[in-house]
């Protein structure tokens, strides 16, 4: 059996073209190849069994092979896989555009097939919006430093991550950056409020400076999930929604990555008890079943589209606009979550290994421990040049699965995971740390 792994590893080396990689590290660094999931675990062809500590790259919130997923999914599958969008509807979108809408105060859900497509899309409304509505000038756009919003053309002039998109910058758009409200950031004494606060002042100046050339500010409400899980203070949140209401600029709320009851409630901006003007949704919008994302407005900003002339339309479509099978995994996954009282559940299993956390958090290699909803975070202190793929090869061959970002090691598992599943991989990261992994 573990010659399979083998023939797959070289075959997937051979013919496919790995996301996020220098392909030449494969030489060394090895691929997982998967035969099969089953809940919170991912199986080799030799049985080996890994906990996916990752959710497979955030997207999965019920598990592998769920069996509930799988049921609605076959369902579907035998009634309408997909249809047309432009000119054409059905059940599924229909149901989840009412339910989306229902959930995020917001409405006229527009639908794309990945995160960046639902960045592309937000922005593009919002520049559409102010070209609709008189204000031609208003073309600019905002984003945090470490912030990440996709990897296309457009998500990634609003992306300030160097790494990606430094070899492009003669093919981007020149955009704002602002200082992150990120705590870990923050002067020795001065509280992660203060800092937010702090980061907020900054956005004024940029406002009062700049308002006029800006068509929206677009941020990751709570968490900025690629920069290494940088939580910050809910009130930045307040203060950019109180300041985009009064310079005039949309505030597009990217919960891509830590919606669907990340941080612990349904969306991340229900905890600053704000709502932005565009909201992108994607990962676990399907449970991490199939790709979809969605993008929800006002009826305001609507309404600026809404004319007899079809220019002053949303001309942008992509294929599989509102999938059918998508949209019908989308439904599963909100069905769960309130038929299973997901949020209290994960409540519970964060408070119950609080405990293990806080151990892991005293040890003297680890700074910035922090927890949010179903998510842990933590700098190791002393991590050497290549930390990363060697936590990632070493948590390997004790069955769990980890992408430290650097030095920040995150768990970031299903839901379904278990306390006691929690607890180990906290006592397999206490062992790395004591055992010196550099
Ligand atoms: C992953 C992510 C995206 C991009 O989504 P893709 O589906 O990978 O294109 C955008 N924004 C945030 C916050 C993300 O985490």
């Amino acid at each position: 059996m573990q010659q399979a792994n083998e023939d797959w590893l070289a075959r997937s080396r051979k013919a496919v073209w790995h996301p996020c990689t220098q392909m030449k590290r494969h030489e060394s660094l090895p691929i997982v190849p998967v035969a099969r999931g089953e809940g919170a675990w991912l199986i080799d062809f030799a049985g080996r069994r890994f906990l996916d500590g990752v959710s497979s790259w955030w997207v999965n919130l019920f598990g592998h092979a769920n069996p509930r997923m799988n049921a609605a999914l076959l369902e579907q599958m035998n009634t309408l896989e997909h249809v047309i969008l432009a000119g054409f509807t059905h059940r599924p979108v229909v149901e989840l555009s009412e339910q989306l809408g229902e959930l995020t105060g917001l409405g006229h859900a527009f639908y794309g097939s990945d995160g960046a497509s639902a960045t592309e899309i937000a922005l593009k409304m919002s520049f559409q919006y102010w070209q609709n509505s008189g204000q031609p000038a208003k073309t600019g756009f905002v984003s945090l430093h470490n912030s990440y919003h996709g990897e296309t053309l457009g998500a990634l002039s609003v992306t300030d991550v160097p790494l990606f998109s430094a070899t492009y910058a003669p093919l981007l758009r020149q955009t704002e950056r602002v200082m992150s409200p990120d705590w870990r950031l923050a002067e020795p004494g001065e509280s992660a409020e203060a800092y937010a606060l702090r980061a907020a002042a900054a956005l004024e100046a940029l406002f009062k400076a700049k308002a006029g050339e800006l068509a929206a500010f677009i941020v990751e409400p709570l968490c900025q999930g690629a920069a290494g899980m940088a939580m910050y203070h809910p009130v930045y949140l307040q203060r950019a929604r109180a300041l985009c209401d009064e310079y005039g600029v949309h505030l597009i709320a990217d919960e891509i990555a830590m919606g669907f009851g990340r941080t612990g409630t349904l969306f991340a901006c229900e905890q600053a008890g704000i709502r932005a003007d565009f909201i992108c949704l994607s990962k676990g919008i399907t449970g991490g079943y199939l790709p979809l994302s969605a993008v929800l407005t006002t009826d305001a900003i609507y309404a600026a589209f809404y004319h007899d002339d079809v220019t002053r339309g949303f001309l942008h479509s992509h294929s599989y606009t509102g999938n059918a099978l998508a949209c019908r995994a989308a439904l599963e996954v909100l069905r769960i979550f309130r038929d299973d009282d997901v949020l209290a559940h994960n409540h519970s299993k964060a408070a119950a290994v609080a405990a293990d956390f806080a151990r892991l958090a005293a040890h003297p290699r680890v700074a910035h421990a922090r927890q949010l909803g179903m998510i842990w975070a933590f700098e190791v202190i002393d991590a050497a040049p290549g930390f990363a793929s060697r936590l990632f090869e070493a948590a390997l061959t004790r069955g769990v699965l980890l992408r430290p970002v650097n030095n920040t090691v995150y768990l970031m598992p299903p839901y379904v995971v278990t306390i006691a599943e929690l607890q180990q991989v906290f006592a397999t990261l206490q062992a790395l740390l004591d055992e010196g992994l550099r």
